[in-house]
């Protein structure tokens, strides 16, 4: 019962990484506010979820403005606190310097830094107050480059860079930041990105070759490192980029 009376926010928990850490901070438990854009996935979550204290469940877009202060609001509202943010939603689009419109950039940067920083802002009052911790999903497309998903790695270099700068800034106050930077993990992603079903297994199979140990990630692997990065264990790591990505980012091609 590690976070046993801890607050603890949720972004994108209605789907994939998002949903398996709500789950196991569940089992740990935390006190949980879950924010998604589907209210009846959000339901699934948390009746999967044995917490003593029912989820609070809040539907917003992430792009706007209002949606995202109201998710902050409720929290508080509802809980008087928050000790940890986990900003985990996000969305993948592919496309290169010469076939990415402006209109897929601004969506990605949005989407995925954006409402990030916005989200953080109003959150950190409450996490210096807590000495509470953040904890970003990011990508091995942040930490390292791949052709055809430019804005992607544009998006999640930021988000490391974001990590690093943030943790410096709140380690005075005791608040750590961290991220994680998963491989290719099975989840709705790339599909709700543009992949039909064959490319999404081919995409799959190729990760016997594009990761080192040979297969995609589970969503819960990846949960177990945010819980980690967002608990006392990690009490001494702090502007952290780790990648749970069965070694993808140390490979290079021969
Ligand atoms: P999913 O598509 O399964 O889940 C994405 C989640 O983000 C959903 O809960 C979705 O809400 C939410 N979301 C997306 N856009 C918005 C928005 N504008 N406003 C509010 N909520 C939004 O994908 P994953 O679980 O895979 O993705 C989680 C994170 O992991 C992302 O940041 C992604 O970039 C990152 N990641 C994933 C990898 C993978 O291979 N799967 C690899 C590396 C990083 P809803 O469903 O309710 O609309």
């Amino acid at each position: 019962m590690a976070f046993a009376g801890k607050v603890i926010l949720i972004t994108g928990a209605s789907s994939g990484i998002g949903a398996a850490t709500a789950k196991q901070f569940a089992g740990l438990g935390a006190t949980l506010a879950l924010a998604g854009r589907n209210m009846d996935n959000l339901k699934q979550v948390a009746s999967d979820c044995s917490t003593k204290s029912i989820p609070l469940l809040l539907t917003g877009e992430l792009t706007n403005e209002k949606d995202t202060k109201a998710i902050v609001d409720k929290t508080i509202e509802h809980f008087g606190k928050l000790d940890v943010l986990i900003n985990n939603a996000g969305i993948l689009e592919t496309g290169t310097i010469e076939t990415t419109t402006l209109d897929q950039y601004d969506r990605l940067m949005n989407t995925n830094v954006r409402s990030m920083y916005h989200l953080s802002m109003l959150a950190v009052p409450h996490l210096i107050k807590s000495k509470g911790s953040i904890v970003n999903v990011s990508s091995v497309n942040g930490l390292r480059a791949f052709p055809g998903v430019l804005a992607y790695c544009m998006s999640k270099a930021a988000v490391d860079q974001f990590t690093r700068c943030v943790a410096l800034e709140l380690a005075p106050k005791q608040v750590r930041v961290n991220c994680v930077n998963p491989g290719v993990t099975v989840t709705n992603l790339h599909k709700r990105g543009g992949m039909n079903q064959e490319q999404y297994e081919a995409f799959l199979k190729k990760t016997q070759e594009t990761h080192a140990l040979g297969r995609p990630g589970k969503p819960e692997e990846v949960a177990r490192t945010i819980i980690f990065l967002a608990s006392e264990d990690s009490s001494f790591i702090t502007g952290a980029t780790v990648p749970v990505d069965g070694g993808r980012h140390a490979m290079c091609p021969r």
